[in-house]
């Protein structure tokens, strides 16, 4: 493992990754991680780490278990009612947190995209949202196991992180909710979190727009590393369409807060992945450098001071 390794009393302890991470974002997790005076590890959830970072806003940290980059969750409290989005792994209790940080409040509870990442806790939620592109995903993963060979070695332990498989939840049918682009989410009164569809990331990759807090949760579709982009002919151009229209409301919000890494990110970086997108489209063969991984030679194309758009020439 090439990061240095962070130390906090979470209860998962990572001890190997299926590739480094950038050094910004290490940088930026372990000074937040070990010197952030708003971090809380409350009881209901030992797997977690609550950061503030608005007066309603909560980050809810998690360690990955399939060995990469560390999940975020984000927890609006609206007037009435509170908005988890993202799930994280199904590790620990979730619920019970995202609950006692409501504090009473009606939880709503709504996914990105169906990654196990940040979907694999939803079988402990009675009902949750998603775009409708990922509803047959999701019903797929209701019916594997959360552990699989990615993350459990032949010895039956996890290759990344120490955890208690106990601690995982059980795998259950509960009801998904389909959103659409332009939805609103009420949280009461006139607070409204709006739904729009990115695609790019996976076909039904949704970011929430919290108008009132200014914020912008765009899951893995803007993240200050390696946006992976996947699937088919077209996904790239669509991505680059969806990411350009977003770029003209960047006077609607000030901090994005994406699913993995630097947190509270300034608006302008919606643009700077537009610009991206929009030269990779113009000629896909000109990327900067390409990565290895488990999947094969990915092409990277920088994204001025926040990373990369990691593609294959046949989603352009
Ligand atoms: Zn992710």
């Amino acid at each position: 493992m090439l990061n240095r390794k962070i130390e906090t009393p979470i209860k998962t302890r990572r001890f190997d990754m299926e590739e480094p991470i950038y050094t910004a974002d290490w940088a930026y997790m372990r000074e937040l991680r070990t010197h952030n005076r708003t971090r809380q590890i409350l009881p209901v959830d030992p797997y977690a780490e609550v950061y503030q970072f608005r007066d309603n806003l909560y980050g809810i940290f998690q360690e990955n278990i399939d060995g990469k980059g560390d999940v975020w969750s984000w927890l609006i409290l609206g007037p009435e009612k509170a908005l988890l989005i993202d799930t994280g792994f199904g590790l620990g209790n979730l619920k019970g947190l995202a609950e006692e940080l409501a504090g009473g409040r009606e939880l709503l509870t709504a996914i990105t995209h169906a990654h196990p990442d940040h979907a694999g806790g939803n079988a402990q939620f009675e009902q949750v949202m998603a775009l409708e592109e990922e509803i047959p995903r999701l019903k797929q993963m209701m019916e594997s196991p959360l552990l699989n060979d990615k993350i459990l070695g032949p010895d039956g332990r996890c290759l990344w992180v120490k955890f208690d498989p106990k601690d995982m939840i059980a795998q259950k049918p509960y009801t998904i909710v389909p959103l659409h682009e332009g939805d609103r989410i009420s949280l009461g009164q006139d607070y409204e979190i709006e739904v729009i569809k990115l695609a790019g990331h996976s076909a039904g990759q949704a970011a929430f727009l919290d108008r009132t807090g200014r914020t912008l949760f765009p899951g893995d579709d803007l993240i200050a590393m390696r946006i992976g982009v996947m699937g088919g002919p077209g996904t790239l151009r669509d991505f680059r369409d969806r990411m350009a229209r977003l770029a003209e409301r960047t006077d609607e919000f000030d901090g994005i807060f994406p699913g993995h890494f630097i947190a509270d990110l300034d608006s302008y970086a919606v643009r700077d992945v537009a610009e991206a997108l929009e030269a990779i489209c113009q000629d896909p063969s000109k990327y900067d450098y390409t990565e290895e991984g488990p999947r094969g030679t990915t092409f990277c194309k920088t994204v001025k001071g926040l990373g990369c758009i990691g593609y294959r020439p046949e989603c352009v």
